[in-house]
């Protein structure tokens, strides 16, 4: 059993006046007075009887209180059960029992959602805010220690595939993720992580980590505004920022003039990056680095090093420090550029699921298919379920989603395959193209054919409003399906 100081108490210590978190309208905190709120709120929550191992559901936007609230879990040494707000409530009502969660803490803004989730739940819990839990009688028995071995977090996974199981999340696996990243990126007293990811990811929440593991002061934003991005890291000396693709396109559109020196790089991951968009950051200067992980790593596992990234293009990089990957196909190991499934280890991955049993193997399963080519950078290239097989040949519907992209006029596109005679199975794909442009089928086949193979290029192209997506805002295929079914067009 390994037993640290408490991550803050730690910074309390170090830098009790340094500035811990930078938020909109100039307001900011010192490392003293994060670690003085935060163990005001673990008082509030051993007031109302909540202790050690308890699990606890919190629902709430990206605020300082989202912040506290993390914090004081630990000093109280309870679980923090992070939902996400984009769910319905019988979403939410599903993960609240799930997870055995004994209470439920909202913010003021998802109150009324708290409220519902309650209704549909059969779980008979408390419903708190977390606006009113801070006392003024601090409780001395909080932590001063962490055990790396100790349940902190449970997410539930984006689940495109299936019901959603809650990641269960050490502490340990939460420092050697942020450990790891410092390794590979590096960490000067001049950084300064800029957070506009949603906080109850483990993107986001990874970056709360950093904040009190390294010292290093964030700016958290209540949510993603490329204006606001932009302007924070022109004038604000933001030297990291991590997005998600639609996010940096955003960014590159918005943006007036060149990043300061200060900016080192975007961390971009969450999700299949297509070719044009890094190309596009590369020509404007901007220094990408492509990430590979997913809620069971607890944020990234491979990394594309900085001094890599323009050789690289479109890798996700080598696994980190501690951790090791391997591509595997019909139980056995690929060779290089040979595409079979990713396999991660390493201490940043969860040992699994709660309410399922552990993860069987020493490796990890990821579900997600990929390859390393001749020097051992990791590309990867679509999920397993959502591989179609056409004629014999595998097909990866993000590789044709990369391709739709470039055409002019398409903002959005999502490809599944639809069975056949003769195939077996064919690509179709689902558009939604950009206001004021007017784009045909047949002119995107016909780029396609300019860029893929004969047995990628989509059959057919539907034009639709609005691609399905989840509440990761990850493309949900299987919806596709009944798009086509219902003879939507
Ligand atoms: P989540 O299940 O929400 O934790 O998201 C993790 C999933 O996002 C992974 O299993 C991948 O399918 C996908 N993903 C993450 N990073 C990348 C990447 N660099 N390229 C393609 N897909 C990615
Ligand atoms: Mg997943």
């Amino acid at each position: 059993m390994i037993e640290i100081p408490h991550w803050l108490e730690k910074q309390y210590d170090l830098q009790p006046d340094s500035i811990a978190i930078e938020m909109e309208g100039d307001r900011s905190i010192t490392f003293k007075e994060l670690r003085d709120y935060s163990r005001k709120l673990a008082s509030g929550l051993l007031n109302r009887g909540i202790k050690s191992g308890d699990h606890v559901a919190f629902l709430s936007a990206n605020h300082l209180d989202y912040v506290l609230f993390i914090h004081a879990i630990s000093y109280v040494g309870a679980v923090a059960v992070c939902l996400n707000i984009r769910l319905s409530a019988s979403e939410l009502a599903f993960q609240i029992e799930d997870s055995n969660s004994c209470s439920l803490v909202v913010d003021e803004q998802n109150k009324m959602l708290g409220e519902q989730s309650m209704d549909e739940s059969q779980a008979d819990i408390d419903l708190l805010m977390v606006e009113q839990l801070t006392t003024s009688e601090e409780k001395i028995e909080v932590r001063e220690t962490l055990r790396l071995d100790e349940y902190f977090t449970m997410m539930y996974t984006s689940g495109t595939t299936g019901k959603p199981k809650a990641v269960m999340h050490t502490y340990g696996n939460h420092w050697f993720s942020a450990i790891a990243s410092a390794l590979n990126l590096g960490l000067t007293d001049k950084d300064k992580w800029l957070v506009c990811l949603p906080l109850f990811h483990v993107g986001g929440f990874s970056l709360l980590m950093k904040n009190v593991i390294y010292g290093m002061p964030i700016i958290l934003l209540d949510k993603f505004d490329a204006e606001v991005v932009n302007r924070k890291i022109t004038h604000h000396q933001v030297s990291l920022v991590s997005v998600v693709t639609v996010m940096l396109q955003r960014l590159l559109k918005d943006k007036k003039q060149a990043y300061p020196s200060t900016f080192r790089g975007a961390l971009l991951g969450g999700g299949p990056v297509p070719a044009p968009l890094l190309r596009e950051a590369f020509e404007s200067n901007i220094s990408v680095f492509q990430t590979y992980g997913m809620t069971e790593t607890s944020s990234q596992i491979s990394t594309l090093r900085p001094s890599d990234a323009f050789q690289k293009l479109g890798s996700a990089g080598k696994a980190l420090t501690p951790a090791s990957l391997k591509i595997r196909s019909g139980g056995k190991p690929c060779a290089p550029n040979e595409i079979g499934e990713i396999h991660v280890k390493g201490p940043m991955v969860s040992s699994g699921y709660y309410r399922h049993s552990s993860h069987e193997n020493e490796y990890l399963a990821t579900g997600d298919l990929g390859y390393v080519d001749e020097d051992g950078f990791l590309y990867v290239i679509d999920r397993v379920k959502d591989m179609l097989i056409s004629g014999g040949e595998n097909v990866y519907p993000a590789e044709i989603e990369s391709v739709l992209l470039e055409v002019d006029g398409v903002q959005e596109a999502a490809v599944t395959g639809i069975e056949h005679p003769e195939w077996g199975e064919v690509p179709i794909a689902f558009v939604v193209t950009r206001n004021g442009y007017s784009v045909t089928e047949g002119q995107i086949q016909k780029y396609c054919k300019k860029r893929l193979a004969g047995f990628k290029v989509p059959v057919s192209i539907k034009f639709i409003e609005e691609i399905p997506r989840n509440a990761s805002n990850k493309i949900v295929r299987r919806k596709l399906h009944s798009l086509i079914e219902k003879g939507e067009n």
